[in-house]
C-alpha cells in the first residue's frame, strides 16, 4: 500500500534532505518535512514555545510511523499483513478494529465502490512497483473472486475473512488516518493552530492566525497548477487523483484507484477532494467517490451530513457538493 519505485524513494529522500527545515520563525511557525508511508509529509504549526512545538511535532511523525508500522501491507509483522496471512479468525486491536469498521461501513454505503479486500488485485497489477503489469482476465477474475463489503466480518476485535486466501489493503484509508491521528497528538500537546498533509491528505486543526488555512486542491491534468483554493479551518480535505500513482502503456493511463466490479482502473473520474470532519472517512470517501464518477459520486457526497466534495469528470468537468457552490 505504501510501496513505490526505488527512484521515486530515494528522490523524495534527497527533496526531504533538502528541505528538512526548522523554522522558528518570527510568527511562531515551524514545519517540518518526513518520509512517511511512501509519502512525503508536512507538518506545519504554530505557537509562541518553540520547545513544545518541536517536540509535539516530533511525537506527531512517530505516531504515523507507529501506524505506518500497524498498517501496512508491506510490513510483513502489521496486523494487516497478519491479518491477510490468517486463515481462521483473527484478533486485532480496538485501534484497527475500528479502522476496519469505518473502511467497511463506507464499503457499504458505495455499495462496495470502496473496497478494503483489494489486496491481491493490487498486487497483480504492481502498479507502484517497478514492473507494473496489464492482467489478463483470467488474472482478474481470480484476484476478485470473493472479494466486497461481505467479506470481512467483524465481531468485536475478531475479523473473520470469508475465504483464507483473501488480502487486505488499507491504501485508500489508512494514510487518511494517521493524519488524524497526527493532528491529535499534536492537538494533545496543547498546538491550537496545525496542519499535517500527507501527499494531499490533509487535516487541519484550528484556523492559520485567524485566518482560514487556503488549501490549493492540485489540478488533475495542469501539474503544480491549482484548480480551486478552498479556504478551511478545523477539518480534513483529501484529494484522490488518477495522476498520483500511474503508468502509460500504448495510450492509455493505468492509475491505482480500482474499480472493484472490473478490477481495471477507474474511468469516470481524473481527481475528487473531500472535505470532512475527519481525513479517514475523507480518503475512504474520495476514493469511492473516485471510482462511482460524477453522478453517482458526487450523489454519495451530497447524502452524508458534514462532508462536501468536488470532482473532475473523465472529460475535465469539474462538479461540486451544494456547499462547495456557494462563494467563490
Ligand atoms: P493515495 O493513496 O494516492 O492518496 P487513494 O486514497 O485514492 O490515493 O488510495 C489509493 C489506494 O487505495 C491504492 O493504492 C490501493 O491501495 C487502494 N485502493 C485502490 N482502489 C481501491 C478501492 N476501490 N477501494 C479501496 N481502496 C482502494
Ligand atoms: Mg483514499
Amino acid at each position: 500500500m505504501f510501496g513505490r519505485p526505488l527512484w521515486v524513494i530515494l528522490l523524495l529522500l534527497l527533496v526531504a534532505s533538502l528541505v528538512w527545515w526548522r523554522v522558528p520563525a518570527d510568527d511562531g511557525q515551524l514545519s517540518r518535512t518526513a518520509l512517511v508511508m511512501g509519502t512525503l509529509v508536512e507538518i506545519k504549526a504554530f505557537d509562541d514555545e518553540k520547545d513544545k512545538l518541536d517536540s509535539a511535532i516530533s511525537a506527531a511523525f512517530a505516531e504515523m510511523t507507529r501506524l505506518e508500522n500497524l498498517l501496512s501491507r508491506h510490513n510483513p509483522r502489521s496486523e494487516i499483513s497478519q491479518l491477510s496471512a490468517a486463515a481462521g479468525p483473527f484478533t486485532v486491536s480496538q485501534e484497527t478494529a475500528e479502522l476496519l469498521q469505518l473502511g467497511q461501513s463506507i464499503a457499504r454505503r458505495s455499495d462496495g465502490a470502496f473496497d478494503l479486500t483489494l489486496g491481491a488485485l493490487k498486487k497483480l497489477w504492481a502498479i507502484e512497483s517497478d514492473s507494473p503489469q496489464i492482467p489478463t482476465a483470467a488474472q482478474l477474475q481470480s484476484a476478485l473472486s470473493g472479494i466486497g463489503p461481505d467479506a470481512l466480518t467483524l465481531e468485536g476485535l475478531q475479523v473473520q475473512k470469508q475465504q483464507p486466501g483473501l488480502q487486505v489493503d488499507l491504501g485508500g484509508i489508512a494514510k487518511g488516518y494517521a493524519v488524524d491521528r497526527a493532528l491529535n497528538v499534536l492537538r494533545q500537546a496543547g498546538i491550537r493552530s496545525a496542519a499535517v498533509n500527507a501527499g494531499g491528505d490533509i487535516a487541519l486543526l484550528g484556523d492559520r492566525q485567524g485566518q482560514p488555512w487556503r488549501i490549493g486542491i492540485q489540478h488533475p491534468r495542469k501539474n503544480g497548477e491549482v484548480l480551486v483554493t478552498l479556504p478551511l479551518t478545523d477539518c480534513a480535505v483529501v484529494t484522490s487523483g488518477d495522476y498520483e500513482r500511474f503508468f502509460e502503456r500504448d495510450g492509455s493511463r493505468y492509475h491505482h484507484i480500482f474499480d472493484p466490479r472490473t478490477g481495471r482502473p477507474a474511468r469516470l473520474t481524473q481527481s475528487v477532494t473531500v472535505v470532512a470532519k475527519d481525513a479517514a472517512s475523507a480518503d475512504a470517501l474520495a476514493t469511492a467517490a473516485f471510482v462511482l464518477g460524477p453522478q453517482a459520486g458526487l450523489q454519495l457526497l451530497e447524502d452524508l451530513p458534514d462532508v462536501e466534495g468536488l470532482l473532475v469528470g473523465a472529460d475535465g468537468r469539474l462538479f461540486r457538493t451544494s456547499g462547495l457552490r456557494r462563494g467563490d
